[in-house]
């Protein structure tokens, strides 16, 4: 069963139809040896389409996990604040169903605005704490729209897993306490960031680049890598690491700095001292576009 499903009501009865297949042994649960499948794991996916192959790269993992793989694809207007690229972002839906379909995706949903938030919706989730630093700082009420969205995703689709990127490792781990905090029966799993051959990591968002943008790109990898050997090597200080990527950022002639810092990857607060596994964010602007990239360090000894 392939599918592109528009509301909630069809993607239930998508589910209903591949859980009916599942439970008759049918679609690859095979009974030869004589035990009943269990019950249908179903893996979720959210996405904002314009799929690359960090987006493939979760659903082939969700592919080899479970029995239903959805992916959604949806652009989100509650994450975007009012200066931001709603209108322009790229969309692409006829290539988002048959690259997701290559990589074994079942079930693409695609809601609209409208069946995702009725006239009047009002309830929000919020995720307090972990989205005070990085982008929630620089993004306010990015997280609400984020949050609220997939906890409304996980309710439509039912999923028992749910993959994350590492990309945007403050949303992993905001989605993932989430989660716990209200209960959600899903597993929350998070994977590598995909990058491309220079080491910038995709993102929908790249398409937005001039070639001589697209060139400078890398510099926010290489400044992260730098970072990583840094800490590695012993450096203890975040306020040296800071202005160490700073300073390689700013070796890149369009690129403006939205923010780098050291969190603990427990709390996402700002470090003193780099005592223990942090994660080292950060965000900057090239020309219109802005991209985010991190690295997780822990220290030696
Ligand atoms: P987006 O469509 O940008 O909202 O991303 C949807 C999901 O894909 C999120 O969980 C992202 O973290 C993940 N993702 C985006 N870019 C990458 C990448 N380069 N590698 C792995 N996952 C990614």
């Amino acid at each position: 069963m392939r599918r592109l499903v528009r509301t909630a009501r069809a993607y239930r009865s998508a589910q209903e139809a591949s859980r009916a297949t599942h439970a008759s042994g049918a679609g690859g649960s095979s009974r030869a040896d004589g035990v009943e499948p269990g019950p249908a794991v179903v893996g979720l996916v959210p996405t904002m389409g314009f799929l690359h192959e960090g987006h493939l790269s979760l659903a082939r993992r969700a592919r080899s996990e479970c029995d239903l793989v959805v992916m959604s694809v949806f652009v989100n207007p509650t994450q975007f604040g009012p200066e931001e690229d709603l209108e322009s972002y790229p969309r692409d839906l006829g290539r988002d169903v048959a690259v997701a379909e290559e990589a074994g995706v079942d079930v693409v949903f695609h809601p609209s605005a409208a069946e995702m938030y009725a006239p009047g919706h009002a309830t929000w989730v919020d995720v307090e704490g972990l989205t005070e630093h990085l982008c929630g700082a620089s993004r306010p009420g990015h997280f609400r729209g984020v949050t609220t969205v997939v906890s409304k995703l996980f309710a439509v689709c039912e999923p028992d897993r749910a993959y994350f990127g590492s990309k945007d490792a403050q949303q992993a781990l905001v989605i993932r306490r989430m989660a716990r905090d209200l209960d959600q029966a899903v597993e929350v799993i998070v994977c590598p960031t995909m990058r491309e051959s220079d080491g910038l990591a995709m993102s929908s968002r790249n398409a937005y680049l001039t070639p001589a943008e697209r060139a400078q790109a890398p510099v926010l990898r290489r400044a992260l890598v730098e970072a990583e050997v840094s800490i590695s090597g012993g450096e203890r200080d975040p306020r040296v690491v800071v202005a160490a990527v700073v300073g390689r950022l700013a070796e890149a002639p369009s690129a403006s700095v939205d923010y780098v810092e050291v969190v603990s990857t427990t709390d996402l607060r700002p470090t003193d001292r780099i005592d223990g596994e942090v994660l080292v964010a950060a965000a900057i602007r090239l020309g219109a576009t802005r991209l985010i990239d991190n690295v997780v360090v822990s220290p030696p000894g």
